[in-house]
């Protein structure tokens, strides 16, 4: 199996980087990727794929059935969204679109699972059970996996397991990296508003001083990493904005403090609210003033499951060798929402590292960097990659 599928990858390279391409150029925003969302639509309805589009606004579900008997459904994921960024590439391909560039890699990410269609349809006569494909919209923040999941992408077939690859320009064109357990950080967001009593500069002892109590905030906050929490579980809490004050000579009356908190364990995460929580009702108690605090919960942290893991390596060492496996041995505190198609940590999961980068072509810029560009050879390594795993996966 794995020479057909390395074989038909190759083939079509040419079309997915063409498609690749096309999407590179002509880049949407989250919950705006109509024109991604339509070229998708008419690669697959050209194989005979049945699908769903419009789902979660730009969406599209598709599912491939194999023709090799009864088996589970496994679903493969990709992300459609650019990034509000001015691309700097010189290259036949730049962006046409002002202020938008895919410096992330998910028009590569569209194309690879576009080239897994085609692989699993010309094998469908081979596979068992079926292979759901997810495009989805706005990963950057918006949060577009939730919403194809409450519209029921993981029912009718109901799906057992779903894999997917993010490209990487920190790993090599040709290798992979792949690591069990935690591979992303959840992000949630913060806003801490003091109001405390404002006045004359030079009478401090009749005001309450907001920027004073709102320093005083970033600074404890801090001892929720080093002090609070087992520092062999990472958590990061970050204040990234901090407004107050009209004059020099005034003492204001309130303060705005914005972050965020990054916790690779669910468990961490919930104890950092309850932690921020308590040192802002102890702020309030000792400065004798209002303070309210508000989180908004966004993605959650990104578990990769081992067992899974086991056939995906099983598949890359095939196609790929053993050598060019490499083992993570980090996690990282960025956040993904692919994590989100686990349906709450109901189903097993993983994600990938594709490497995309080339030293020797001098393609390194990181993501979202106006210089991002990734390695096109990657892409028929990243579909076989996908859709080995899932031929494995389901005829185990
Ligand atoms: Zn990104
Ligand atoms: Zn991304």
């Amino acid at each position: 199996m794995k020479d057909e599928v390395w074989k038909i990858a190759q083939e079509i390279k040419p079309e997915i980087t063409e498609i690749r391409r096309q999407i590179h150029m002509n880049p949407e925003l989250g919950f705006e990727e109509k024109e991604t969302s339509e070229l998708v639509v008419k690669k697959l309805k050209e194989l005979g794929i049945e699908l769903k589009a419009n789902v979660a606004k730009y969406g599209v579900i598709a599912l491939i059935k194999g023709e090799a008997g009864e088996g589970p459904t496994i679903g493969i994921r990709a992300d459609m969204d650019a990034l509000a960024l001015q691309e700097e590439n010189d290259v036949p391909y730049k962006s046409k679109i002002d202020g938008k560039m895919h410096a992330c890699g998910h028009d590569a990410h569209t194309a690879i699972l576009i080239g897994v269609a085609k692989i699993l349809v010309k094998l469908k006569g081979k596979i068992k059970g079926n292979v759901k494909l997810f495009f989805q919209p706005a990963e950057e923040g918006l949060g577009g996996a939730k919403p194809m999941v409450e519209a029921g992408a993981l029912k009718n077939p109901d799906v057992s397991a779903v894999i997917a690859l993010h490209v990487d320009t920190d790993t090599q064109v040709g290798t992979i990296q792949v690591k069990d357990g935690s591979l992303t950080a959840s992000a949630d967001e913060f806003w801490i508003d003091i109001v405390g009593k404002g006045g004359h500069a030079a009478y401090p002892h009749e005001t309450k001083d907001s920027i004073f109590i709102g320093s005083h905030l970033v600074n404890t906050i801090q001892t929720i990493a080093s002090r609070n929490t087992d520092p062999v579980y990472p958590v990061v809490v970050t204040v990234g904005t901090f407004h107050a004050g009209s004059a020099f000579n005034i003492i204001p009356e309130t303060a705005r403090l914005t972050g965020t908190i990054r916790a690779l364990l669910p468990k961490v995460r919930d104890e950092t609210h309850e932690h921020l929580q308590r040192i802002v009702k102890g702020t309030e108690e000792m400065f004798d003033v209002k303070i309210s605090l508000g989180i908004k919960r966004g993605y959650a942290p990104g578990i990769n499951d081992a067992g899974l893991n086991i056939i995906l390596k099983d598949a890359a060492n095939e196609l790929i060798g053993t050598e060019n496996v490499i083992e993570a041995e980090y996690p990282g505190m960025g956040a993904e929402d692919f994590f989100d198609f686990s349906d709450n940590y109901r189903l097993p999961v993983t994600m990938f590292w594709l490497g995309s980068g080339n030293k020797e072509k001098g393609i390194i810029a990181p993501g979202h960097n106006p210089k991002f560009d990734i390695d096109e050879d990657a892409l028929p390594i990243g579909s076989s990659i996908l859709a080995l795993t899932a031929i494995k996966y389901l005829n185990k």
